[in-house]
């Protein structure tokens, strides 16, 4: 993937990670009771490296974080928008409408059908 791609994902990656994560701190500050007894809010850093918090957000969330998480990942790693099943490149239309994919449409397709075959 050309560099300039490259840090369209990142940016886009790291936006959606940043939202969500503050989507949590909302959740985790409406269920705390004692405002003491919980860091600020705003104070995400201090919040992420709390290995409570991730076990505390929600099970959706706490999947899609470490979606996004692994994809930034691929982008340093240069496997980014490469398809895991058939070593393919995923078009950009779909890593734009999806992009923490890691499977091509075709690979997807596929795969949603042995889903559906199996009863899922
Ligand atoms: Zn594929």
């Amino acid at each position: 993937m050309e560099p300039g791609k490259k840090e369209f994902f990142r940016k886009l990656l790291t936006e959606q990670l940043e939202e969500l994560l503050s989507e949590a701190v909302k959740t985790l500050s409406g269920m705390t009771s004692s405002k003491e007894n919980f860091p600020d809010p705003t104070d995400r850093a201090a919040l992420e490296s709390d290995r409570n918090f991730m076990l505390r957000i929600r099970d959706r969330e706490r999947k899609l974080i470490g979606k996004i998480r692994e994809a930034l990942a691929r982008i340093d790693t240069d496997s980014y928008g490469i398809c895991e099943s058939c070593g393919e490149e995923i078009s950009e239309e779909r890593l734009k409408a999806r992009p923490v994919t890691t499977l091509c449409i075709e690979c997807k397709t596929k795969q949603e059908e042995v889903e559906k075959s199996r009863g899922f």
